[in-house]
């Protein structure tokens, strides 16, 4: 099998093999598998040298392009451990489309999917211990591309590094489901049209950080962006994109460049669908969102994104004022999707629109 992929495989020996972390204390990213999948691009060769290998560091020169000038894109996806103990992936193909996608836009190399995904579920398969057994605990899996030419120029890198490395991971959030504060910031931006918002790339988040440090500071754990030129249209939040219902209605921001189109986002507009409910992808701005929780008519927020699936929002905090939504609660529709996505991930429901695929 590992032949046919092209892929090497240099197994880590077994008395070498890391002692299992203590599966109700996973937290996020903290812990990495045994191995690891790697493979490398050059202008000659293409994509060679891909091998699944022991989890390693990188010997890097310093002058590598990805250190000064973040060249350098990501995903995120997750294995599930699910119906008699099966492993499933969500909509892996995707996610390495949409990697394609950013890579157009850095200038970088396109990925083989089909190959790439094959690769992936090969590794999980030989890592399937390391997919948690606890309720909601999944193995995160971060593909990452890196601009590895040692050479000051501004200019795109004429040698890459794709890998994925995987981690076990509890809930995202450390509250748990219940609902969160959000900062809604009118000062600071994250992208603009035109931009790279749109491109899951590493600049985004260093980008990112002040203004989440300051939500941090006002009891916040995430923070809810407007548009770059008014300031007054809802964008999307931390690494989640954003849904409001007001009188029965789905509302999310449209995809005009500037936000991240999210995995989750997609699924949740058509599973919502699906059940009759009435889905708008359109502007809302902030003042339509506070007038709306005002009258009475907001009835939910959550966020929506594959670290926590959807994420409820009980906050909000605007302009030194705070808005309570649903009374802090968890709305009605974020539990239901909640519940059906992950039953759908973990193969317990009939998978409609064919996202899941089976591993081993
Ligand atoms: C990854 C990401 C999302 C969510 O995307 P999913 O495919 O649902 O995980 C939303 N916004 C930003 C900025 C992101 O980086």
């Amino acid at each position: 099998m590992w032949e046919d992929l092209g892929v090497a495989l240099e197994k880590v020996d077994k008395d070498k093999l890391k002692k299992k972390p203590d599966p109700d204390k996973l937290g996020f990213g903290v812990h990495f598998t045994d191995h690891m999948f790697l493979m490398k691009w050059n202008k000659t060769d293409g994509w060679h040298d891909a091998r699944i290998c022991p989890y390693q560091d990188f010997q890097l020169n310093p002058a590598c392009m990805v250190f000064h000038y973040g060249q350098a894109i990501f995903e995120g996806l997750k294995a599930y451990r699910g119906k008699d103990d099966q492993l499933f992936l969500f909509r892996p193909k995707d996610n390495f489309e949409r990697m394609n996608n950013s890579a157009l836009r850095m200038c970088m190399p396109r990925l083989p999917v089909d190959k790439v995904v094959s690769a992936l579920k090969a590794m999980i398969y030989l890592e399937k211990e390391w997919v948690p057994r606890t309720e909601g605990a999944t193995l995160y899996i971060r593909p990452t591309m890196i601009a590895v030419e040692p050479m000051l120029g501004v200019k795109p890198s004429s040698s890459y590094y794709f890998y994925i490395i995987m981690s076990p991971v509890g809930a995202y959030y450390a509250e748990g489901c219940n609902p969160t504060k959000i900062y809604i910031s009118d000062q600071y931006v994250r992208a603009v049209k035109g931009g790279v918002g749109n491109v899951k790339t590493a600049g985004n988040y260093a980008a990112s950080l002040f203004m989440s440090e300051i939500a941090k500071k006002a009891g916040c754990t995430q923070v809810l962006w407007l548009d770059a030129c008014e300031h007054k249209y809802v964008e999307e939040v931390g690494t989640s994109n954003i849904f409001f219902r007001i009188d029965n209605q789905l509302i999310t921001p449209p995809l005009e460049g500037s936000i991240l189109g999210g995995l989750t986002r997609d699924s949740v507009l058509k599973l919502a669908a699906s059940w009759g409910i009435d889905v708008a992808e359109r502007r809302i701005s902030i003042d339509e969102v506070l007038e709306a929780n005002g009258s009475g008519r907001l009835q939910e927020v959550f966020g929506t994104g594959t670290a926590a699936v959807i994420s409820p929002v009980g906050e909000l905090f605007y302009q030194e004022q705070h808005y309570i939504i649903n009374n802090g609660k968890t709305g009605e529709l974020a539990a239901r999707l909640y519940t059906e996505l992950q039953a759908i991930q973990n193969g317990y429901r009939e998978d409609p629109f064919n996202w899941v695929v089976r591993v081993g």
